[in-house]
């Protein structure tokens, strides 16, 4: 990407901001090169074009050197060691989005470490707002935009200490809000949650198994047996939900076919215990995402699955899951290919 950035921030931007704003308001136009040496000496910013990059007769990278004594011969990562105050007043949007909702995050960072997910490495560490800043922000939100539903914005929303206290207490506090809680871990918990909204539809609940044997799950660090996955899905028919979200990931490392076989025992069993909790069929909605290697993630070196192996692991899907109320959405393996490419390429 070094021939279309100028600049990357590496980790997060909310202080860096402000120094890149300062250095932009000094900046006396034209000459870019000025200002792109200047933004070189804050630290965690790095321009690719202030660099060298030499490489090995086997294509490794030999080495990355500074040509201009501005840039630092590392870059070191910017983190908020405190979380920065919510924003309460955003701008509006007068026009119908999707997501037409306030949001505020209540934790960043994720301590689950799932070892494809590249969000529970680079937000580390986990920081949280306390509760009463998170009541409080989301009495401003209210006042300041009108909104009636705010979601609970985190990598993992019910990892968040004493999430059911925060969720009683707002809806004690705000009698009309409806909130969302997206990223739910999969267990009873989660489902009791989601039940003590006072203004919950039932419509559907989404959960993010990734892979479908336990074998799998294990190899990914996504520890749910299926016990579990099922007695969840119990949990749920009983307290009245008839539909599902499921995210499954393909071409992960060590994937056999019948771990994809094991997609479509266990979105049987799901829907056999539906019918005898329920009397009907769930509808259940289950998107395939591939599986792309992640810089600093444990999985950096695998190699992906080629676009013809998802594509035989797609039709298995496709003919194994043909059934009444399961519909079924996929990433284009092009694409997927594009994304590992964009992941892990050089300046190549
Ligand atoms: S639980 Fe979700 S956010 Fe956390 S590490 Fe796993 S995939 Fe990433």
């Amino acid at each position: 990407m070094a021939d279309f950035i100028d600049f990357f921030v590496i980790g997060e931007g909310e202080e860096v901001l402000l120094e890149l704003l300062d250095s932009f308001r000094n900046w006396k136009r034209p000459g870019k090169e000025e200002l792109l040496r200047q933004v070189a000496t804050i630290p965690g910013v790095y321009v690719p074009s202030l660099y060298q990059v030499e490489y090995q007769a086997d294509g490794l990278v030999k080495s990355i050197t500074p040509t201009v004594p501005e840039a630092s011969p590392t870059i070191q990562r910017r983190i908020v060691t405190k979380l920065p105050p919510p924003v309460t007043k955003p701008v509006v949007p007068y026009i119908e989005v999707v997501h037409d909702r306030g949001a505020i995050e209540i934790q960043r960072g994720c301590s689950r470490g799932c070892r494809f997910c590249q969000a529970g490495i680079i937000y580390r560490p986990v920081r949280e707002r306390s509760q009463p800043e998170v009541v409080q922000a989301i009495g401003e939100i209210i006042a300041n935009c009108g909104y009636s539903e705010v979601s609970l914005v985190s990598l993992s929303t019910s990892d968040y200490p004493h999430i059911d206290e925060l969720v009683a207490s707002l809806s004690h506090r705000y009698h009309n809000l409806a909130l969302s809680l997206p990223s739910l871990y999969i267990d009873s918990f989660s489902v009791e949650l989601m039940d003590s909204l006072p203004s919950h539809k039932k419509t559907g609940l989404t959960f993010a198994p990734e892979a479908g044997s336990g074998r799998l799950r294990r190899i990914i660090n996504k520890n749910i047996s299926e016990e579990e996955l099922l007695k969840t899905a119990a949990a749920a028919f009983e307290r009245g939900w008839t539909g599902f979200k499921l995210y499954f990931m393909l071409g992960l490392p060590a994937e056999t076919m019948d771990d994809i076989e094991g997609i479509i025992s266990l979105v049987d069993e799901v829907r056999a215990l539906c019918r005898r909790a329920k009397g009907r069929t769930p509808q259940i909605r289950i998107t395939l995402a591939t599986f792309v290697p992640k810089p600093h993630t444990p999985f950096q070196w695998v190699a992906q699955e080629s676009e013809q192996g998802l594509s035989a692991k797609h039709e298995l899907l496709k003919q194994g899951l043909r059934r009444k109320g399961i519909r079924l959405s996929w990433q284009d393996p092009k694409v997927s290919l594009l994304e590992a490419a964009l992941s892990r390429g050089d300046r190549r």
